[in-house]
């Protein structure tokens, strides 16, 4: 079963990636556990591709408009775009972006590979004034952890204009919201880790493009380097698609209502989500998306402790990293000392999920009482903290 162009996104997240109609056989394409395979076969050893990369690649595919190519984790999927670039070349990007992927820039600078003109891309004109000369304009819509929304469509023209190809990754909005190559991006990058996987349970990364040709280059890092997905992880990701749709609308739906009632509260001082009329993100968001998503940033009054505190004391959101689960988390990003400097201390970014709307809101509104009040449990905010956040 294929799904066709005729059919609607929702449609294309359940019919897409299906094994032939053949009686008796499963519809959903079987976890495939090998290495090597029989001689004469279009795949001898599974570094070369596994049916179940397959079939999550052609529901990606489907659903982003374009060609997939999947990785073993979302930073997989960005070290093969940024490998694109020649030695020397030049990329455009913002400090607040993915740390990974900033930290990934560092190093290539550090090390000679790549160059970086650092910009704030919600700057139309800044990026522009950067674009002449540059191999790579790096967007990441709407932005992590600061949750600013760049004009996606303006930076993706006048990077046209200029001849450069552009990465957009759009993890945070998934390919339900945020469908960069209809806006003329080379490379669409997302993290499946996060909402096409759904349930914490999996890495995974995926990149897909418009032109099967540069999808090759891809598929060779992937090979070479050894960044391939594992099968479990394909077969949950793609099972994690077949309810991505209802997903995002419960926890965008969630998300407006908690982030309208956290802005109204005497205690939340910022709440940054480009689905509040007063965001500076809304307008671009109902331009180029279909959804502002269910990721917000909230900013406690009492600075980075209550913050931290808070992040304790809540009991039905998870204190953990991460977003897109059915789960609801939320942490303070400052905890990791390698978060850009750009992100205020008090920074939490909350996941919303997909339980009662009702029931979030109780947690949220006792946490910040029970947190105004009582110690946060950790002497230092950031000790602890591993060298490698997310
Ligand atoms: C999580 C994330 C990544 C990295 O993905 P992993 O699957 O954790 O390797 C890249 N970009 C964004 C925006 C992310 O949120």
């Amino acid at each position: 079963m294929t799904s066709g162009p005729q059919h609607r996104r929702e449609t294309v997240a359940i019919a897409a990636g299906r094994p032939a109609r053949v009686s008796g056989a499963p519809f959903n394409e079987p976890i495939t556990l090998a290495s090597a395979l029989h001689a004469d076969g279009p795949t001898g050893y599974a570094r070369d591709g596994l049916r179940s990369w397959a079939a999550l690649e052609a529901a990606v595919g489907a659903l982003d408009g374009g060609h997939a190519v999947s990785f073993s984790s979302g930073l997989a999927a960005c070290a093969a775009v940024l490998a694109q670039v020649q030695i020397g070349g030049t990329v455009v990007a913002a400090r607040t972006i993915y740390m990974g992927v900033r930290q990934m820039l560092e190093e290539a600078e550090n090390t000679g590979r790549l160059v970086t003109r650092w910009v704030d891309l919600t700057d139309t004109d800044a990026v522009a004034d950067a674009m002449p000369g540059a191999d790579l304009l790096w967007i990441e819509a709407p932005q992590n952890p600061l949750m600013a929304l760049a004009d996606v469509p303006a930076l993706a023209a006048s990077a046209s204009t200029a001849g450069v190809p552009v990465a957009v990754d759009a993890t945070l909005a998934s390919p339900m919201l945020l469908r960069p190559l209809e806006h003329g991006a080379t490379w669409s990058i997302h993290s499946a880790t996060k909402y096409l996987g759904g349930h914490a349970d999996l890495l995974l990364g995926v990149v897909v493009t418009a032109d099967p040709a540069t999808a090759e280059p891809l598929d060779h890092h992937r090979h070479l380097h050894g960044a391939t997905p594992g099968a479990l992880e394909t077969y949950l990701a793609l099972r994690g698609i077949r309810t991505l749709p209802l997903r995002i609308q419960r926890a965008q739906e969630n998300a407006l209502e908690l982030a309208a009632r956290l802005a109204a509260h005497p205690e939340i001082e910022r709440v940054r989500y480009c689905g509040l009329p007063a965001d500076p993100g809304h307008q671009r968001m109902r331009a180029f998306m279909d959804g502002p998503g269910g990721v917000l940033a909230i900013e406690p009054t009492g600075g980075a402790e209550r913050a931290e505190a808070l992040c304790h004391a809540t009991e039905l959101f998870t204190h953990a990293t991460s977003f897109g689960g059915v789960e609801s988390t939320l942490e303070r990003r400052k905890r990791w000392s390698e978060e850009s400097d750009e992100v205020p201390p008090a920074l939490v970014r909350v996941n919303v999920g997909c339980e009662h709307v009702e029931d979030l809101w109780d947690d949220l509104a006792h946490a910040l009482q029970r947190s105004r009040t009582a110690p946060s449990g950790r002497r230092s905010a950031t000790r602890g903290a591993r060298a490698s956040g997310r």
